[in-house]
């Protein structure tokens, strides 16, 4: 029989087994099966031993058995058999209940999978999988390295393995059935084996030399797909043509440089300059701005949208929570003064409106909004998710900007995009710093700008991790601290990660950085503080007597807006607050943060949170409370927050305690996708050559016309579900 790539699994393999790597594992052809790498190598040897495992790990073990030993349980009915295998000096015990596995003799050697458990405090390995050597598959185990699969319930990874080899043996070797979809050359320059000796590698490999360099290779053909899908999309963006809204003396921009109360930084004069210059193009600018907490990337926002308002378009700013759109729409008012009132009794001719969009407004004052969004009056118009709405009609929209991009999809900027008459421009931007892959690949259809710098005379932020449990006194000491800095004048965040009162209600989701899975699993420890009890308690102990007050998402936004204006106001000393104080508010005059169980936040998020007491001209403190030991992996990661103020290295970190799937998408184990083997930690390099080649090869004339292997690669990505896992990110 004639197999190639697009054959299906059932007529190469059993029905059986065939429908079950179908349903449970996405496995349908030839080429997916092949597609499905090892996650790992079993080599004899190397067993772990079960004192180096918890309880709970599922683990995989490559042994002998060496004895096997059949006794009646003494308090209920039935037979145990105890096993004990071994590979050289270590060994492991075996448990099976009224079971005995016919192949379980002494001198066979088999692969053992399970869970490991525990039973009168001591750990066991009980019931495993098991799978030992019979003759015919000698050949298998004489082999140095034994791959070990990505399984299902019906399809152990013995039996992906025999099938792989089912199929090379029907085929004799890959090279009459596997195209390769790399051009010759790109291989050539990246030294990069042909794909028939990748895969043979990959599933049969003699040593670990084999498997690396097959994984470059595989790697490649992930990171080119995946760049030449987006390097497409950017060149489809780019033939769209806009509007051009180049910049205008005498107008709005220069009088808001005039108002400024503050010199530019350098970066803000770059990015200012390079945006100015994108505007000015009739190609649509689609920019990345990204810059620490605190960085000022407002300023640079706003002066693009005078440039495009003088222009004659309209700029729309999209921000995520109601809080933050009321504080732009403030600042932006104050900064612009008469210039922002055209229209009213007060305003200055030349000068345009700004105004508020959120879904809370009193229709009223909502129809009023829209009106001006309508007829053009509005220049400037700042929202929440009611931008997007229907109805919301833009007279002549021409830049939109998206601030904390994290916390949208691409859909939402979409959704503002298609408000244009003709594509508008779109900066969108981002406290949560980006690393290099990720903006490769998750936001690689954006070009992106990075402010580094932060305006000077600043203060900076010292943190520290408080260990309630190990060091109560310390917390003492932290309320003592903030006690201080309000004496002097200062004002004080409290952050929980909880509102209180109603259990369920949580803040805004998280979507994007949570505290890590394994965390979120522990459901036995006690529930995360809440914002309603913190704040009673603080009131009646440690901060009686100074103006303390809460802020949350269950408030009515004109009750939220009130607050955060008295607060900004200098009224109030102590917010105690859920997270939304963690996009964007700017206080500059408060100094003091505690957040309470900081270990139920993410890493990126505590950067965030931290950005709210670094503002001003006075030094900030940021105090991470948390019971958890210093000495676990989750103190270790407060620590790690604590000890850098760099948001690149904690993006990293945050990388680093998330899984490659949760970045790129949400991956489920054994689930079929394009994306298995590219790891955004590792492969930066090879990711950032990728790029370089799948731009370069759209830039031909041709395009992928001579390459069809990698146009169809690129196709079926288009189809996978990963091509909607990025437009999410
Ligand atoms: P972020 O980048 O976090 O959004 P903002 O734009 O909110 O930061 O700016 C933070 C604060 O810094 C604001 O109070 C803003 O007015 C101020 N700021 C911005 N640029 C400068 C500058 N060049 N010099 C001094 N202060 C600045
Ligand atoms: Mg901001």
């Amino acid at each position: 029989m004639a197999v190639d790539m697009s054959t299906r699994l059932d007529r190469v393999l059993g029905a059986k087994t065939a429908k079950a790597m179908a349903e449970q594992l996405s496995l349908h052809t030839v080429r997916d099966l092949l597609r499905h790498y090892p996650r790992k190598y079993a080599r004899r040897g190397e067993m772990t031993k079960l004192e180096d495992l918890q309880v709970g790990d599922r683990v995989t073990v490559l042994a002998q058995v060496r004895k096997v030993s059949t006794r009646k349980m003494r308090n209920r009915p039935g037979t145990l058999t105890e096993v004990t295998v071994g590979d050289g000096a270590n060994s492991m015990q075996l448990v099976f209940f009224n079971r005995r596995h016919a192949d379980l003799r002494e001198g066979a050697w088999g692969l053992f999978a399970g869970t490991v458990g525990e039973w009168r405090n001591s750990k066991q390995f009980a019931h495993p999988d098991c799978h030992l050597m019979t003759g015919d598959d000698d050949e298998d185990w004489a082999r140095a390295l034994i791959p070990l699969y990505p399984a299902s319930k019906d399809v152990s990874s013995w039996v992906i393995q025999r099938s792989v080899k089912l199929l090379l043996n029907h085929t004799g070797d890959l090279a009459g059935l596997v195209e390769d979809p790399l051009p010759e050359e790109i291989r050539a320059r990246h030294g990069l084996s042909g794909l028939p000796a990748a895969l043979l590698d990959i599933h049969r490999p003699t040593s670990m030399e084999d498997v690396e360099r097959a994984a470059h290779r595989l790697k490649w053909d992930e990171a080119l797909t995946l760049q030449l899908t987006l390097a497409a999309r950017r060149r489809a963006a780019a033939l769209e043509p806009g509007i051009a809204r180049p910049r205008r003396a005498g107008g709005l921009l220069d009088a808001v440089d005039a108002a400024l109360p503050f010199a530019l930084t350098e970066g803000q004069h770059e990015v200012g300059e390079e945006l100015a210059a994108e505007l000015s193009r009739e190609q649509p600018m689609h920019r990345l701005l990204q810059g620490e907490v605190g960085s000022g990337k407002t300023v640079v926002a706003l002066r693009a949208m005078a440039q495009v308002v003088d222009a004659g378009g309209q700029a729309a700013l999209l921000a995520p929570t109601e809080v933050l759109a009321a504080q732009h729409a403030r600042s932006i008012r104050a900064l612009l003064g008469p210039l922002g009132r055209a229209g009213e009794l007060d305003g200055a001719l030349e000068g345009t409106r700004v105004v508020l969009l959120t879904g809370s407004q009193k229709s009223a004052v909502r129809r009023e909004a829209r009106a001006a969004v309508a007829d053009g009056s509005a220049g400037i118009v700042v929202g929440t998710h009611a931008l997007l709405q229907e109805g919301v009609d833009f007279a002549d929209l021409g830049l939109v900007v998206v601030d904390e991009q994290h916390r949208f999809g691409v859909e939402q900027r979409d959704a503002l995009r298609a408000k244009g008459n003709r594509p508008p421009h779109v900066l969108v931007m981002t406290a949560t710093p980006i690393p290099r892959t990720v903006a490769m690949t998750v936001y690689g259809d954006l070009e992106t700008s990075t402010l580094r710098q932060l305006p000077s005379g600043r203060g900076g932020v010292a943190s520290s991790v408080v260990p309630a449990r190990e060091k109560p006194g310390w917390v003492d000491r932290a309320w003592e601290r903030m006690r201080e800095e309000i004496a002097a004048g200062r004002q004080a965040y409290v952050v929980c990660p909880r509102i209180g009162e109603d259990a369920g209600a949580e803040e805004e989701p998280d979507d994007d950085d949570g505290a890590p899975a394994e965390e979120a699993a522990a459901s036995d420890r006690r529930p995360p503080l809440a914002v309603l009890d913190v704040a009673e308690a603080l009131r009646d102990g440690p901060l009686a007597g100074l103006r303390l007050e809460v802020l949350h998402g269950r408030m009515t936004p004109e009750d939220k807006e009130a607050r955060m204006r008295a607060f900004a106001a200098g009224d109030v000393d102590v917010l105690v607050a859920t997270t939304v104080v963690e996009v964007g508010v700017d206080v500059p005059n408060a100094t003091v943060m505690v957040v309470m169980d900081a270990d139920r936040f993410g890493v990126s998020q505590l950067h965030q949170l931290r950005g709210r007491v670094a503002r001003g001209k006075h030094q900030g403190l940021c105090l991470l409370v948390s019971e958890a030991s210093t000495a676990s992996a989750t103190g270790q990661r407060l620590a790690a927050v604590a000890s850098t103020s760099d948001g690149f290295e904690l993006a990293r970190l945050d990388l680093e305690t998330r899984r490659e799937g949760d970045v790129l998408g949400a991956a489920q184990s054994g689930r079929r996708s394009t994306i298995r083997m590219l790891s955004l930690l590792e492969d930066e390099e090879l990711i950032a050559e990728a790029r370089a080649e799948a731009t370069a090869l759209l830039a031909t004339e041709r395009g992928l016309a001579d390459h069809p292997g990698l146009a169809m690669e690129v196709a079926a990505l288009a189809t996978d579900e990963r091509a909607e896992y990025l437009e999410k990110a």
